[in-house]
């Protein structure tokens, strides 16, 4: 199947973690944790609608700053999520600047940001570069299931995790099931391809039932042709169901007995698991005191999800020239 996304680390594994998942055909694109992102090409940032934070340790929300310098006059806004405390944060880092030229500015920035309370609801608020980015407030609203964002071709969920006594969000990243036409088919059944086929895949996506007429219209030079036909008989025909993939992110979480128990259920079905691994497994006292995944640890959680793939990444410098050791412990622990 040709992917419609990229993902990939944004940094090597010493680097600052992130995660940026690039939809290339819909020019946008997503992040996971805002480190340094300055390895990362314009044309890249340019493209971030939604912003997802786990946490705002510096090395997770450092380079906002520096997206927002990329982004900001373009005429979209960004999205921003992250845990309890985090519109506040954002808040401060806005006031820390002075805005008295943004209001020359052609478009209106804005940053709309959600955090993630420890109830389950999301409080929300705005900043506007016309008003210099003071903090507006808007309604809040429910992540059911830790839906956080439903576009049209992907979903992002989330779940919060325990680090060293604050919540580190982890992330999903769910595309939609891909619709593809058979063109052979079409020729044998003797339609045209055309605008009507966007419209029949919209009403099977919409869950239309299986009786809607579709109205099939064509010209050629003997004339115009139209045709109807019942939408299932054009579903199960001309249409494949091919189910899209799911991408984790998972980063600066304790191991512990809860967070093992609620990332098995969150990561079933991930294609692609992109999960830290700061230290060894020699090193775990250590790691027990900071709150992180050994890579035995991280390679362990994947195992019991039956994630496809993995990546592991957050590698602690201490293992610098040791790269390999950590990548086999992970690996061996994956595998067992
Ligand atoms: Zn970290
Ligand atoms: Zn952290």
């Amino acid at each position: 199947m040709r992917p419609i996304f990229d993902a990939a680390l944004v940094n090597r594994v010493f680097g600052d973690p992130g995660v940026l998942i690039d939809l290339r055909f819909e020019r946008r694109a997503i992040l996971f944790d805002v480190g340094d992102v300055t390895s990362l090409p314009t044309r890249k940032l340019l493209r971030v609608e939604d912003l997802f934070v786990s946490h705002t340790h510096m090395d997770h929300f450092a380079g906002f700053d520096h997206l927002l310098r990329v982004c900001l006059g373009r005429d979209t806004g960004v999205r921003a999520y992250g845990p309890e405390g985090f519109i506040a944060q954002l808040e401060h880092k806005l006031a820390a600047y002075t805005w008295n030229l943004v209001e020359n500015y052609e478009t209106d920035f804005v940053i709309t940001a959600s955090e993630l309370g420890p109830d389950g609801h999301v409080e929300r608020a705005q900043f506007r570069s016309r008003t210099a980015f003071r903090r507006e407030e808007l309604p809040g609203t429910e992540a059911p299931e830790g839906l956080l964002l439903d576009s049209a071709s992907f979903r992002v969920r989330t779940v919060p995790l325990e680090h060293h006594g604050i919540p580190s969000l982890a992330f999903a990243f769910e595309e939609g099931i891909h619709i593809n036409v058979w063109k052979n088919r079409l020729q044998e059944l003797g339609l045209p391809t055309g605008p009507w086929l966007t419209e029949l895949k919209q009403k099977v996506r919409a869950g239309a039932p299986d009786d809607t007429p579709i109205k099939v219209h064509w010209r050629t030079r003997e004339g115009s042709h139209d045709e109807r036909m019942p939408l299932g008989e054009l579903k199960s025909k001309v249409l494949e169901f091919v189910p899209g993939q799911k991408v984790c992110y998972v980063t600066d979480v304790a191991d512990t007995s809860r967070n093992r128990e609620t990332l098995a259920r969150f990561l079933r079905g991930t294609d692609l698991l992109f999960i830290e691994a700061v230290f060894l497994d020699e090193d775990r006292e250590h790691a027990e005191r900071k709150a992180h995944l050994t890579a035995r640890a991280a390679g362990e959680i994947a195992r019991a999800a039956s994630v496809r793939a993995a990546i592991p990444f957050h590698f602690s410098p201490r293992y610098l020239g040791r790269e390999a050791d950590v990548r086999h412990e992970f690996e061996r622990a994956w595998h067992a």
